[in-house]
């Protein structure tokens, strides 16, 4: 870990890996800025949707990526599995991801004075949006793990819960993310990959903040 006032943290991951509680933890913890990469994909997506269009369409999504309204990253269906394809389909587009990538590297690089740093996390945050970050994790979960965490996500938000449908959707998602040539879905080489599927958060923030702090596994 760098002595930069500045601690900048890079999560990676899969869909429902659990990268997303972990970074929130790890946040609180760590006094750290928190942003949610996927929600501004998840944004884009949605706006994209919301005005009828075609989340596929450059024109389109690279106009709604420059143009998000701050009450969209509230709207309850910004969690669903219909904002999460849309997502992926808008973050296939380098465009749109030139557009996004400004406003992400802006948060790691002034995340504000009362903040000890940030962490992002996302699918890119250790290759491309912050190479240099202090400390990058890259979490992991087997299919069949994450599919039930989802499923449970589901439930507990009262949507409705169609077990083929949420494995469809996650392997189409992942196999896009993985696939596309820019910003792929990768772990960094420097990064140090966490295997959640035997663990629960806890557990998860433990094994991460030893890593953090050097006195764990590098
Ligand atoms: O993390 P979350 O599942 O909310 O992300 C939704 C989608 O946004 C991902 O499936 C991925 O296609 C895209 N994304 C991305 N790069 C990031 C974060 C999210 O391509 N840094």
């Amino acid at each position: 870990m760098s002595n930069s006032a500045n601690l900048i943290v890079a999560i990676d991951g899969p869909a429902a890996s659990g990268k997303g509680t972990l970074a929130r933890r790890l946040a609180e913890i760590l006094n750290l800025r928190y942003l949610d990469t996927g929600s501004l994909y998840r944004a884009t997506g949605l706006s994209v949707l919301r005005a009828e269009g075609d989340p596929t369409n450059e024109e389109e999504a690279v106009k709604a990526s420059e143009n998000l309204d701050l009450s969209i990253f509230s709207a309850e269906d910004l969690r669903s599995e219909e904002a999460g394809m849309a997502a992926s389909h808008v973050a296939f587009l380098p465009s749109v991801r030139a557009v996004l990538l400004e406003f992400q590297r802006s948060v790691a690089a002034r995340p504000g004075d009362q903040f000890a740093g940030a962490i992002l996390d996302g699918r890119d945050i250790g290759t491309v949006v912050c190479p240099d970050a202090d400390a990058k994790i890259f979490v992991t979960a087997d299919l069949e793990v994450r599919i039930k965490r989802r499923l449970q996500e589901l439930k507990d938000r009262g949507e409705p819960v169609i077990e083929s449908r949420v494995r469809e959707d996650m392997t189409a998602r992942d196999q896009r993310d993985r696939d596309r040539s820019v910003s792929p879905l990768k772990k960094a080489e420097d990064a140090w990959e966490l295997d959640t599927s035997k663990m629960n958060a806890d557990e998860a923030l433990a094994a991460a903040l030893s890593h953090i702090r050097g006195t764990g596994p590098q």
